[in-house]
């Protein structure tokens, strides 16, 4: 031992020149203080061996103190702790602290005092016993405690203590570094529980680096995006969202830098092949100001969300019978192919389709033969359409559909004539073989109007006019429909209030007969006085008021006027031989009417002889048996009954023979062309020789002229009425022309 102790000593002194190196001395003051404790030899012998001076281990021992204690400072000064040294008796040799608050107690206070000095007892006891075990294992030992700072405020610090292997005073000495683990200690904690919250996390969360190169991620995403970790760990993320690649796409990075998050929805591509929906949530992280930005995402799966939302969505926009686009899908559409109409300069048209006849299926068969006809409609329709084009249910057994880009006019027609071709063919539901029809009405746009509503109402108009002609048709809307639908409206709402308001009255046509020239009759003809709007003539007004059941008492009224009028007449002594009075068909299916007409007789005292019935061929054959039993009353009460604008009504004197009929009124349109229509000119000789034949008087409607009346007047012709002899007059006119009782000179 003395001897190694030798050649090392040997060896350090020829290094004196050298700066000494501290560790190589310490590494032998060590041994020598080894040597003291094994041989237990005291210092003096031991130096004496070694030869070596009192002095010079004593300057060697105070050169490596000095050099130890500048060391221990700097690391003291650079470190957080707290460096204690004790002697194996407790006593505090010496404190380092970065700062002096760092201690509890001034340095001065601590020095030279042992642990039971300073701390509480239960302190002192817990670092006695931790000096104690260091002593007895020479190794370091640890420990944790709770203390108190000088705010109250609860730390925690860890003490760590270490032989130092030196003694000081013949004391061992021991090394505490004390630290306050508080912070990280809660760091810690905090940093575990994340992980585990992040591990057990049913969202996925993926941290990026600042090349987008996944590195991290919970094991969720490997269901979020079916994907295992090792698949997506160390990869750009772009593998997440392909073939959608909106996160391969450098220009959505750039706005989540910009922004600093974003959020949405991607679509992903799975490994199964099946897509997955997903919610996404990326926040741009940068933990210092320079340093380089990590991204943090969040992910959901909302494939089921979305399967339900889009669910949801066709429920909402789906006509459950037919499977069609419903109302609020269908005017989406519309507004969007207005746009495209618009933006593309192109020409659509919206079809309002509605089915004739479908009410009276729906009410007899009942409602599940009804459903099914729609359901069948639905689907052969849709058999004749564009992929591009809209079919929609618009509700009840109204349809819509939206055609697109038509190159040609004539594209819409071929469309429309197909559709209602389709629907004519029989539909065999169950045992049931049904027929129907359509009635379809189209606006054109951008011609027919501005938004969406405007082409819905125009459409409709349209669509009510093809079903006014009988159904089975198509119309195109015109300005002119419109107007006319309009007045329609207006005359309905003003005919309900006229008859209140006495806005009806009569003019009286004068009729000649032919042979003498003299009055033989007049026809009472209906005019109606609109306040604001002047008169208006029956044609504008009678077919509406027979739609609207304002016929009957409209009639009832004429026919007591004209009695009234005949009364009036008679007391100025001016009745003409006979009056004419127009009834309409509707009113000869009224059964009351007889009873009407001789109740009114009797009360004005007017013999019936005195009145002609007019009524329409169309009227009497349409309204059979009905019609037939009244007219015949009407004749027994001595009423004679005339067939008006015969000739129009396609029938012949043959099938009218069984009506009591007094006359026939030919229509004016033969007269007008008479003289230049060779076939109206056969029409008229025919009707004259034939009418004689059973025995009824002819009367010519609408002669203008004298041409006219002398043609008339050469097939045999009885009576004329018409401009030529007179117009429709006041009740005065009429008195006058009786009271002059001038021939009309012209017959
Ligand atoms: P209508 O019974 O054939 O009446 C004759 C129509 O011919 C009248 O038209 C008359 O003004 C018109 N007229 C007479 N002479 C000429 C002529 O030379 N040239 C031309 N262009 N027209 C002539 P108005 O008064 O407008 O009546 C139209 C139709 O309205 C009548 O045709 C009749 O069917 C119906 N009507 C008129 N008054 C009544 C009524 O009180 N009850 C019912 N149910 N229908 C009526
Ligand atoms: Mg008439
Ligand atoms: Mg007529």
């Amino acid at each position: 031992m003395h001897r190694l102790l030798k050649r090392q000593l040997k060896k350090l002194r020829l290094d004196a020149d050298r700066p000494p190196d501290d560790k190589a001395w310490r590494q032998f003051l060590k041994m020598v203080d080894g040597a003291y404790r094994q041989a237990d030899q005291d210092r003096y012998t031991l130096e004496r061996s070694l030869s070596i001076s009192s002095e010079e281990m004593q300057s060697l021992y105070q050169r490596l103190k000095t050099s130890t204690e500048a060391r221990m400072h700097a690391v003291a000064e650079a470190f957080p702790d707290l460096l204690f040294f004790q002697d194996e008796d407790g006593r505090f040799l010496d404190v380092l602290a970065a700062h002096p608050e760092m201690l509890y107690v001034p340095r001065e206070q601590i020095i030279g005092h042992t642990m039971e000095d300073i701390f509480s007892a239960e302190y002192s006891r817990q670092f006695r016993r931790l000096l104690q075990k260091t002593l007895e294992t020479g190794k370091l030992q640890q420990l944790e405690y709770h203390m108190p700072d000088a705010n109250g405020e609860d730390r925690l610090y860890e003490a760590r203590v270490v032989p130092m292997g030196v003694q000081e005073d013949g004391k061992r000495a021991l090394l505490t570094v004390v630290r306050d683990i508080t912070v990280a200690r809660r760091e810690e904690t905090w940093a575990g529980l994340v992980s585990k919250a992040v591990s057990a996390a049913r969202e996925g969360i993926i941290i990026l680096d600042q090349d987008k190169r996944v590195i991290s991620a919970n094991p969720a995403i490997e269901n979020i995006c079916r994907r295992a970790l090792e698949e997506v760990l160390n990869k750009p993320v772009s593998v997440l969202s392909e073939p959608d690649a909106v996160l391969a796409d450098a220009a959505f990075w750039r706005e989540v830098d910009e922004k600093g998050s974003w959020h949405g929805e991607i679509q992903t591509g799975c490994s199964g092949g099946t897509q997955a929906y997903l919610w996404l949530s990326i926040d741009r992280v940068q933990l210092e100001a320079q340093g380089a930005p990590h991204y943090v995402m969040l992910l959901n799966d909302i494939s089921e969300l979305h399967a339900s939302r889009k669910k949801l969505e066709k429920l909402a926009t789906q006509d459950p019978l037919t499977g069609l686009p419903n109302r609020v899908l269908f005017q989406d559409r519309l507004e969007q192919a207005l746009v495209r109409s618009a933006r593309n300069k192109t020409t659509g048209a919206l079809l309002f389709l509605d089915l004739d006849r479908f009410k009276i299926i729906n009410d007899s068969l009942g409602h599940q033969v009804g459903d099914l006809l729609l359901q069948a409609v639905a689907e052969r329709l849709s058999h004749h359409i564009r992929e591009m084009d809209t079919l929609a249910r618009m509700g009840g057994d109204e349809f819509t559909l939206i055609l697109e880009d038509l190159r040609h006019p004539g594209d819409i027609v071929k469309v429309l004539e197909k559709l209602l071709q389709a629907l004519r063919k029989v539909f065999k539901i169950g045992a049931h073989e049904l027929r129907t029809t359509a009635s379809i009405g189209v606006s054109i746009f951008p011609r027919d109007g501005q938004d969406a509503d405007e082409l819905i109402k125009h459409a409709d108009t349209a669509m009510y006019s093809a079903k006014d002609s009988g159904g089975d048709q198509y119309r195109l809307f015109t300005e002119k429909l419109t107007l006319s639908a309009y007045s329609y409206f207006d005359t309905e709402q003003g005919l309900h209030n006229a008859l209140e308001r006495r806005e009806f009255y009569l003019l009286y046509q004068p009729q000649y007969e032919l042979a003498t020239g003299s009055l033989i009759g007049v026809e009472a003809l209906l005019r109606w006085h609109r306040p604001g709007k002047g008169m208006i003539g029956p044609d504008e007004f009678i077919p509406m008021a027979e739609m609207i059941g304002l016929i009957e008492p409209l009639g009832a009224w004429v026919r007591e006027a004209v009695c009234q009028q005949i009364v009036a007449w008679r007391d100025a002594g001016t009745v003409p031989p006979r009056v004419a009075v127009n009834i309409s068909s509707r009113e000869l299916v009224n059964p009351g009417l007889n009873a009407q007409v001789a109740n009114l007789l009797a009360r004005y005292r007017v013999p019936a002889e005195l009145l002609e019935f007019e009524i329409t061929e169309s009227a009497i054959i349409k309204r059979g048996d009905v019609a037939c039993r009244n007219l015949l009353r009407l004749t027994e009460m001595g009423i004679e009954l005339a067939i008006d604008d015969f000739g129009t009504g396609h029938s012949s004197l043959v099938n009218l023979k069984r009506f009591p009929l007094t006359s026939i009124k030919i229509d004016r349109s033969f007269i007008r062309d008479v003289l230049l229509d060779p076939n109206d000119e056969a029409i008229v000789r025919a009707t004259i020789v034939l009418a004689k034949s059973f025995g009824m008087q002819t009367i010519a409607e609408g002669v203008e002229n004298v041409q006219q009346l002398d043609f008339l007047r050469r097939a045999g012709c009885e009576v004329v009425q018409g401009f030529l002899c007179g117009k429709p007059m006041s009740p005065k006119g009429i008195s006058d022309l009786m009271q002059a009782g001038t021939p009309f000179g012209t017959c």
